[in-house]
């Protein structure tokens, strides 16, 4: 069969080899280059591109005949940022109501709005840790079609935590009320944690998130509490890693943090509780952290000025656990761990996700860091450096560019002029492009 599959893709690959007439070659002239591999930036650089893909990057501006030009010598070039945790399908209202009156088809056209959202800020991959059943394989097939905008998303589906826990839809409410999709998302059990695995690959999940302590954004939940059991932990892990997956782990309290770096994770989101003994913990596996510090700054805002815009018991939690979120960041990057950008919040919160880079330079990484936090550390984390993460021949072309010079203010990446994916322009001039 796998003779079959390669014998095929030749003969596709030779039927639709580009022939002089309709190649596509693209050569970007740089001003100056930080390329997500190296932390010297270089100036008077060309990228050269074909189709999809980076073939090349050479000193000077060449320009080799028959390729378009691109004249992005007056700007900072890096590769497109990656949200190493999104919620695709997320929307900014975040109100018990809206829990109650807003239906899948809302969630995908919210979806649809992120998606465009992601690219205007400079965002060309997200992964997506927590969305419903329908929002991110729909959003993905409406990308690659081109029938939407939209980053490559790597998609968990429904992040998966036990009864009572994270991702429980019923927490807080009466008894009789039931939630359809529930139990999509909840895990009780090794043979259960098994299972949902299975059943969420099958349904399209590139990898798996678990939720093995409490969270701030939901109701009555504890985010120190450690709710699954190691056995739970440790079955969901093994059973994606075995299908090639790889698993985030949503947690607060530094026990759930501890258990489930042994329990083999390959990240922890959010990690607030981590103390000394959890940062060995993960430079000894080799754990990501992912810390979210948009989210913990737009959370603990809203707690403070708006709190009845926030579900009960959230803006309580939000303003005793956030502060110690941030300040987690500069521990964990002290201690050596190794750190990847994610926000956990849409950019339709009226947050740019680029504030991240700043947020983490806030945190104490240098800018450099920050940069390579949502660049190459994403791409390593997601499982796919030869792809996404850098501008080294052979990645896809996703490309931003700003001006000036963000080693020496980080915010200037909030300000992204020119976004390329996969060699396609989508947005120049710092204006979004109009297809046809
Ligand atoms: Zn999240």
């Amino acid at each position: 069969m796998k003779t079959l599959l390669a014998a095929s893709c030749l003969a596709l690959a030779v039927m639709t080899a580009a022939t002089p007439a309709d190649a596509r070659d693209v050569v970007i002239h740089a001003g100056r280059l930080i390329d997500g591999a190296s932390a010297t930036p270089r100036t008077k650089v060309s990228i050269l591109v074909h189709d999809d893909r980076i073939v090349r990057v050479e000193d000077g501006f060449v320009t080799p005949p028959g390729a378009e030009v691109i004249d992005l010598s007056a700007k900072t070039v890096l590769p497109g940022f990656i949200d190493a945790h999104d919620h695709i399908s997320m929307s900014e209202d975040w109100s018990t109501l809206a829990r109650f009156t807003h239906t899948d088809g809302d969630a995908v056209l919210t979806g649809v709005r992120n998606a465009r959202r992601d690219i205007e800020t400079g965002f060309t991959t997200v992964r997506d840790v927590g969305s419903g059943p329908l929002e991110a394989p729909a959003l993905i097939r409406g990308i690659e079609a081109g029938t939407i905008i939209g980053p490559r998303i790597w998609t968990a589906l429904e992040a998966l935590a036990p009864t009572g826990g994270h991702s429980d839809a019923q927490n807080g409410m009466r008894g009789d009320i039931s939630f359809a999709q529930r139990d999509a998302a909840i895990i009780d059990g090794a043979d259960d944690a098994r299972y949902k695995v299975r059943e969420h690959r099958r349904r399209g999940a590139m990898l798996i998130k678990i939720m093995p302590s409490g969270g701030v954004a939901s109701i009555g939940d504890d985010p120190n509490h450690m709710t699954m059991t190691d056995a739970e932990m440790k079955s969901a892990i093994d059973t994606a890693h075995a299908l090639g997956m790889k698993v985030a782990a949503h947690a607060h309290g530094k026990q759930a943090i501890d258990h489930v770096i042994m329990a083999g994770i390959d990240s922890v989101e959010h990690g607030t509780y981590a103390d000394d003994e959890s940062y060995r913990l993960m430079k000894e596996h080799g754990t990501f952290l992912v810390p979210t510090l948009l989210v913990a700054d737009w959370i603990y805002q809203t707690a403070v000025k708006t709190p009845d815009r926030l579900p009960p018991t959230v803006a309580e939690k939000a303003i005793a656990v956030t502060p110690t979120m941030i300040g987690n960041a500069g521990r964990a990057y002290r201690a050596g761990v190794k750190i990847a950008l994610g926000t956990d919040l849409t950019g339709l919160s009226g947050r740019n996700k680029a504030e991240e880079f700043a947020l983490l330079v806030r945190a104490g990484l240098t800018p450099i860091d920050a940069i390579f936090a949502g660049t190459r550390n994403a791409a390593e984390l997601i499982g796919a450096p030869e792809d996404i993460g850098s501008i080294q021949a052979g990645r896809f072309a996703d490309i931003v560019a700003v001006s000036g010079d963000p080693l020496t203010d980080i915010k200037l990446l909030q300000k992204v002029d020119f976004v390329m994916k996969g060699g396609e322009v989508l947005k120049t001039g710092g204006r979004m492009v109009i297809r046809d």
